[in-house]
């Protein structure tokens, strides 16, 4: 099957989150797929986000990981969703914060320029630490993902509803179609 990115792969309204959220189905060991396994689809993350990503000011010059930084950017993607799905699960955690702060650190140290993805990264975490309503990021309640709620009464639920939104509505609808003819 072909892949491509699409506007639903950058959901999570930062890029810190985004890149958090290109393992999927992180909590499910059989069906979790890391994007980033596959080098064309780190690659290919750039130029789509340049595009796709809700945090216009880091995205628009972005520029590719520099090779040698690649297991440090990961390090980093790990760090990012560490810190934030336990922040939001409840428990703020501060060795994770530290891990992040140091993951964050030593990409900022050694990345080629303020573009590169690996940089651009850094800093979004570094504002999502210091975002003054934390209570926004959520976990999406069918996927997982991570992402922010915009919304004006912070109902979302999902991280795209026209994606994991439709299709709990539509596996309820099956349920309740299933009752209605198989009492
Ligand atoms: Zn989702």
């Amino acid at each position: 099957m072909t892949f491509t990115w699409t506007p639903h792969r950058f959901s999570g309204g930062a890029l810190a989150l985004d890149v958090a959220n290109t393992i999927i189905l992180r909590m499910d060991p059989l069906e979790r797929r890391d994007r980033f396994e596959d080098p064309v689809k780190l690659a290919t993350f750039v130029p789509a986000a340049q595009v796709f990503c809700a945090e216009r000011d880091l995205a628009v010059r972005l520029a590719p990981v520099r090779p040698d930084n690649g297991r440090r950017f990961l390090q980093l993607r790990e760090a990012i969703d560490a810190y934030f799905r336990n922040r939001t699960l409840g428990h703020d955690s501060r060795d994770d914060l530290a891990t992040l702060l140091e993951a964050i650190a030593d990409n900022l140290r050694h990345g080629n320029d303020q573009a590169g993805l690996e940089t651009a990264t850094a800093l979004s975490a570094l504002r999502l630490c210091g975002e003054p309503a934390p209570e926004r990021m959520k976990i999406c309640a069918k996927c997982g993902w991570l992402f922010l709620d915009r919304s004006k009464n912070r109902s979302r639920m999902w991280c795209d509803m026209a994606v994991c939104g439709n299709r709990v509505k539509a596996s309820r609808h099956y349920q309740r179609k299933r009752k209605e003819t198989d009492p």
